[in-house]
């Protein structure tokens, strides 16, 4: 037996199924949920979707998202522009900001070197992190990808790629959850990682 559902609420729950971690049953319940929502509400769910889809670009300087050119945290004169943590995803930024232990800047990278993948160095956002290290304020580098086998391996490329510019180069701590990603770390664990980086 076929069950009717109205087209109207069929691409609803097939839009929602799109997304990652949601499965038919979350989809319907999603989908039915819209429905009972005022339409002001919904009319505001739908422009942040686009907004967040037209709006938001990555920074000039530190690739992060933002919707301007330059994003706030690389344009806030309050930040100490001597430091710049290096991670692999701009949800890592959200993740250490989460924290307020750190003060610096942020590169993201955008990846993580995996041969496994095909991701080799020219994929990441490299040469942009080397043309920033030609600032002479610049004095320490903390390399904050993930814990796993191409955070590690992205670290110790990233480490050696640098000596030249004669930095304080540090890596953060384990106790991290080995082979976890970065963002899913809670904000006590981040900040002894922080705490406790040890020079490469
Ligand atoms: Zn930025």
């Amino acid at each position: 037996m076929e069950v009717y559902v109205p087209e109207p609420i069929s691409k609803l729950i097939e839009g929602f199924m799109r997304l990652p971690g949601i499965g038919p049953k979350t989809a319907q319940r999603l989908a039915f949920f819209v429905l009972k929502m005022e339409e002001e509400d919904v009319l505001d769910l739908a422009k942040a979707l686009v907004r967040a889809k037209r709006d938001l670009r990555f920074c000039a300087v530190c690739n992060n998202i933002s919707d301007r050119e330059v994003c706030s945290i690389c344009s806030d004169k309050h930040r100490d522009r001597s430091t710049i943590c290096v991670v692999q995803d701009p949800r890592d930024v959200m993740a250490m900001e989460r924290t307020r232990e750190y003060n610096g800047l942020y590169h993201v990278l955008h990846g993580a070197i995996s041969p496994m993948e095909g991701i080799g160095p020219d994929e990441l956002k490299i040469p942009e992190l080397l043309k920033r290290l030609e600032d002479e304020t610049v004095q320490e580098l903390i390399l904050a990808t993930n814990p796993n086998i191409e955070g590690e391996a992205t670290a110790m490329y990233l480490a050696k790629l640098v000596k030249p510019f004669g930095l304080r180069v540090t890596r953060i701590a384990h106790g991290l959850p080995v082979g976890g990603d970065l963002e899913y770390a809670d904000e006590v664990t981040l900040t002894k990682a922080l705490e406790g980086r040890r020079e490469l």
